[in-house]
């Protein structure tokens, strides 16, 4: 199996990484829609938020904890900024491997268009 986040998490492939800890690594997306723009990944592989299981809560939980700490760190806290999941073709994921982006820098829209 290739999945190019497991492939990072094990440090098989480059990335800028930016945090990690037990449960997660976080590094820089590679195409940035913001100049704040990092993606905070589960060291286990989930392929997307319709396989998440309950015995995987402390996984989710420390996914936005860690994108809070980066907040701080790239201090775009006060201002704020967005954190996104996409599932599926509808919701535009095309690595599926379980992420949460961290957008800030630039003020979003929303509704999404
Ligand atoms: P999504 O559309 O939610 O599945 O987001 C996948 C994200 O992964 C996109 O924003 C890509 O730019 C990013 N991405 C894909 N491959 C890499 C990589 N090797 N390193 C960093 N970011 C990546
Ligand atoms: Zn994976």
């Amino acid at each position: 199996m290739s999945c190019v986040f497991c492939q990072i998490v094990k440090k098989e492939i480059d990335a800028a990484v930016v945090y990690t800890d037990e449960w997660v690594v976080a590094f820089k997306d590679i195409h940035p829609q913001a100049s704040t723009h990092v993606l905070i990944v589960p060291k286990k592989h989930i392929s997307t938020l319709n396989q998440l299981q309950d015995a995987d809560a402390e996984i989710v939980g420390r996914m936005v904890l860690a994108a809070q700490k980066l907040a701080g760190e790239f201090g775009i806290a006060q201002d704020g900024y967005r954190l996104v999941m996409n599932c599926n073709s509808d919701g535009g994921q095309t690595v599926f491997h379980l992420h949460l982006h961290l957008l800030g820098g630039r003020r979003f829209h929303w509704p999404p268009g």
